[in-house]
């Protein structure tokens, strides 16, 4: 999706990615097919390019750090490698004056002996690599505690106290090279199993006061990296309205892509005028908008083994539904496919046209 919007605007697209069917490396102009650490890769990269960001945060912020020695790389290595260690991220968040979960990290048998029950039932993390709850399990003893750190092979990991949450929402901010600041409405995000399933907006349990108080922080967690791009944080909603920040993701972001249909600029847009120096205009929401995740699962229906194309014809009849595939080969259990928004007039709209869908997709 970021390729295709560096394309709208004219730009040749270079891809590095170690994966031969890689969804962005089959419609940029070129693919460099390589590990992110290969020097190699990287000298032919910086070579055909003129700025580079990267839409996956697990790329190691040494291949990053290599690239800017080169030419402009936002967001910077510094930042990414905040984002990829929850460690530094929790404090990050707690240094910008914004609060997250109790927690507390695992990362040797003293700091597993010395844990502090409060924080239990709680959620054992690993400190990096985790995605879609992945590296994840909610723990309810400190015997169970130990059995799941085990689990994790001893990696270092966060233990965070599980909250009882009213709701999660996300901003998304992007910020450019003189500091200007530009943002999203706060999407309404539903987990499934640690997935994000749907992104509701304009959120509907947000108060204006809450808005104001996330994009505030948000604003404030990339100011204060000298963060460069877009950047989404997550957060938790308590039941007495206090917010509460889980984590950031240093790219566009999945609780974003409503903003391809629902938005006069999309959060990819964002990113390319943000690496590029192109001005950075406030975005302007023109619809309501409900984005359901696609995941393989929806492949496999009633039981069977053998994949099925869902019933697209069926649901793009349905007045403001837009379905974005990834282009991925083959569709697995929980592998994110695609995605579908649904755009309308009013949230009512809107959300009957979701919940058709729904049960035309089972
Ligand atoms: P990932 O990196 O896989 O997205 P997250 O830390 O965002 O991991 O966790 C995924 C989801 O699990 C969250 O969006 C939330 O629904 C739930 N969750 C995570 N941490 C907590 C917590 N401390 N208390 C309650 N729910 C949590
Ligand atoms: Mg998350």
């Amino acid at each position: 999706m970021f390729v295709h919007a560096a394309q709208e605007l004219g730009y040749h697209t270079v891809v590095l990615d170690p994966d031969p069917t890689s969804p962005a490396g089959q419609i940029a102009h070129h693919h460099v097919q390589c590990d992110y650490l290969d020097a190699q890769g990287l000298a032919d990269l910086a070579q055909r390019c003129h700025a580079v960001t990267t839409e996956f945060e697990n790329v190691p912020a040494r291949a990053l750090a290599t690239l800017a020695a080169r030419l402009p790389v936002a967001p910077g290595a510094d930042a990414v490698a905040v984002c990829q260690d929850r460690v530094r991220e929790k404090a990050h968040f707690t240094g910008c004056g914004v609060p997250c979960a109790p927690h507390a990290l695992i990362a040797d048998e003293a700091q597993l002996q010395a844990i502090d029950p409060a924080l239990l039932p709680g959620i054992l993390k690993t400190a990096s690599m985790g995605y879609d709850g992945k590296g994840q399990a909610t723990v309810h003893s400190v015997e169970a505690l130990a059995a799941a750190w085990n689990e994790l092979k001893r990696v270092p990991c966060v233990l965070e106290k599980r909250l009882e949450l009213a709701f999660e929402v996300s901003v998304i901010v992007a910020r450019n090279a003189q500091g200007e600041l530009v943002h999203f409405p706060l999407q309404q995000n539903l987990h499934r199993g640690g997935i994000l399933a749907v992104t509701t907006v304009p959120a509907p349990d947000v108060t204006p006061e809450l808005q104001a108080q996330a994009v505030r922080a948000a604003e404030t967690i990339a100011a204060s990296m000298g963060y460069v791009g877009v950047l989404c944080v997550e957060f938790f909603v308590l039941a007495d309205g206090t917010l509460v920040a889980n984590e950031m993701a240093p790219r566009p972001h999945n609780s974003g892509h409503y903003t391809l249909d629902a938005c006069d600029v999309s959060q990819f847009d964002l990113q390319v005028r943000a690496m590029t120096g192109l001005p950075l205009p406030a975005p302007r929401l023109h619809s309501s908008a409900i984005m359901l995740n696609l995941l393989g699962d929806l492949w496999f229906r009633d039981g069977s083994t053998d994949a099925a194309t869902p019933p697209w014809e069926r649901v793009l009849t349905l007045p403001g539904t837009h379905l974005h595939l990834y282009g991925k080969l083959s569709a697995r259990p929980g592998r994110k496919m695609g995605h579908l928004n649904i755009t309308g007039a009013s949230a009512t709209q809107v959300r009957e046209v979701a919940l058709r869908c729904c049960e035309l997709l089972g």
